[in-house]
């Protein structure tokens, strides 16, 4: 790293308060957001609005004099929101102010959704009444696979030739463009999404059904001369497929292949397969990219310390309707599963997740995370260690566990939960300053937090540092195999791992 960069880190660490948390928490955008924090939205998620209406309903009636004006700030509030839904985001960052620009709008061959504010990803297990093999966990690891593969192929060290089969046309040809360009890059790495959430989704009945998602990213574009700079970015990424198309088998769930025979990437030339000798683009068999809009884009990584305001805890938690008699089922296929066995499994991981983040120590978590959050905890954990500095959490403990949606498939049960916890947040330097944040002042958090197992799977949650296949005592490698049996643990398929971590304000179902 260059003298000007670790001086940039290191003023970073220095002028910004506060609160990081593992996994980046509210920092990962580098500053707050005007993104709205109450749930609701459209879809079945929030339980509360009733009770919303109903009080000013009641305050109408019973105190006029304070029901209307209530009522007209309310109004008022949901408009704009709903106004602010379809424009690009404003940001406030804490450090040095970047411009935010509008870059690389690619039409799509179809209309977009309509439905721009951020919708349920449970909203997608619609899908299983034409496809009962969907899972919407597998569909977001394919999701994030094609993302990463889309921005490499911008640059010449991308493998644009043989994805062609999943992008449009339009798409394919501006990557091209892009690709064979003037100022074309080098290579794009690095990448590492923070959020993705569903902004658009045309239900399961349309003739092509297609999904909006949106995601919050950070990647690094290097340049022919060999220069990088990291951006943080939103894109808008808008996907279909044949309604008649199914998913792919769950072992070819996290590869890209022929979309219908699975050979090889490498027998994909444009659309055509020369194993299957179809033309397997277009979305007859599988997810095709319609366009990737890039929404923001800001010259800045994440700031490591950030004067974020904690927001959206205390607002009430965002409970699926279908989230306890979903566990009922799990249970019904599980005996052995039972609620204090898994949020014991689940602070058994948050005190994992507490060393591996303050010790800088990402192994220590590689047993208890999916194959993507272990990718985003690592990166983080090098940006602390580039910077000299780590981020505690002393005294770091939870405070509740609420059940917020559970969703199961024929793949995997996935639980999410709202994690109420607290801690004194500081960041301290190597050489032992406190940078910014309280040793002594404790601060409350919430985040959702999702937690996936194989749907096949049935026994006690494990609370305790062993194998969950052979019960060998831990020892995972990097890409997440026991040492012993080799099993790969960390897909789920022996007991519960970590998938997601949402904070209050993007969650939305
Ligand atoms: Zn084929
Ligand atoms: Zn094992």
């Amino acid at each position: 790293m260059s003298g000007f960069a670790l001086a940039v880190l290191c003023l970073v660490c220095v002028v910004a308060v506060a609160f990081a948390r593992p996994g980046g928490g509210q920092s990962y955008s580098g500053g707050s957001r005007s993104r709205s924090s109450s749930g609701g939205g459209s879809g079945s998620g929030g339980g509360d609005g009733g009770f919303l209406v109903e009080l000013l309903v009641w305050l109408v009636f019973r105190h006029p004099g304070i029901g209307i004006p209530v009522v007209l700030v309310v109004v008022v509030f949901f408009v704009g929101r709903a106004m602010l839904g379809n424009k690009v985001q404003e940001w406030s960052t804490a450090a040095t102010p970047q411009s935010v620009q509008r870059v690389q709008r690619v039409e799509a061959p179809s209309p977009p959704p309509q439905v721009m504010s951020t919708i349920p990803r449970s909203a997608l297990d619609a899908l299983r009444a034409v496809d009962p093999e969907f899972s919407v966990v597998l569909f977001e690891d394919f999701v994030y696979l094609l993302y990463a593969e889309i921005q490499r192929a911008r640059s010449g060290a991308g493998r644009l030739a043989s994805i062609a089969a999943f992008l449009s046309p339009q798409l394919a040809q501006n990557i091209q463009a892009e690709a064979a360009g003037a100022a074309a890059l080098a290579d794009v790495r690095g990448i590492v999404i923070g959020a993705m959430r569903l902004t658009g989704f045309s239900g399961s009945h349309s003739a092509t059904v297609s999904v909006e998602i949106e995601f919050e990213v950070n990647y690094v574009e290097v340049n022919r001369q060999g220069g990088e700079q990291r951006f943080y970015v939103t894109d808008r990424m808008g996907l279909s497929r044949a309604q008649g198309a199914k998913s792919r088998p769950p072992a070819r769930a996290r590869t890209l292949d022929c979309p219908n025979c699975g050979a090889p990437l490498e027998n994909l030339r444009g659309t055509q397969c020369a194993y299957c000798q179809q033309d397997v683009g277009g979305g007859r068999f599988d997810w095709n990219v319609g366009y990737l809009s890039t929404m923001t884009k800001e010259r800045r990584g994440p700031l490591l310390t950030g004067d974020v305001q904690e927001t959206g805890t205390n607002d009430p938690t965002l409970v699926d309707p279908q989230a306890v008699p979903r566990i009922h089922a799990i249970e019904q296929r599980d005996p052995a599963f039972n609620w204090d066995a898994f949020t014991g499994r689940a602070a058994h991981i948050f005190g994992a997740l507490q060393g591996a983040w303050s010790g800088r120590e990402a192994a220590r978590i590689r047993p208890y995370v999916s194959d993507n959050l272990f990718q985003s905890m690592v990166y983080w954990i090098d940006l602390y260690l580039q910077a000299k500095c780590r981020n505690m959490n002393d005294n770091a403990r939870i405070l509740r566990i609420d059940l917020a949606n559970v969703l199961s498939d024929t793949v995997y049960d996935a639980i999410t939960v709202r994690i109420f916890a607290a801690g004194a947040d500081y960041t301290i330097s190597d050489d032992g300053k406190v940078l910014s944040g309280s040793r002594t002042r404790e601060r409350t958090y919430s985040e959702y937090w999702t937690f996936i197992r194989g749907s096949q799977r049935q026994g006690p949650a494990r609370t305790d540092a062993a194998c969950p296949n052979c019960g060998a005592p831990l020892d995972i490698s990097m890409v997440g195999n026991c040492q012993f049996c080799r099993a790969k643990v960390t897909a789920g398929e022996f007991d519960w791992v970590l998938s997601r971590i949402e904070q209050d304000e993007s969650y939305s179902g």
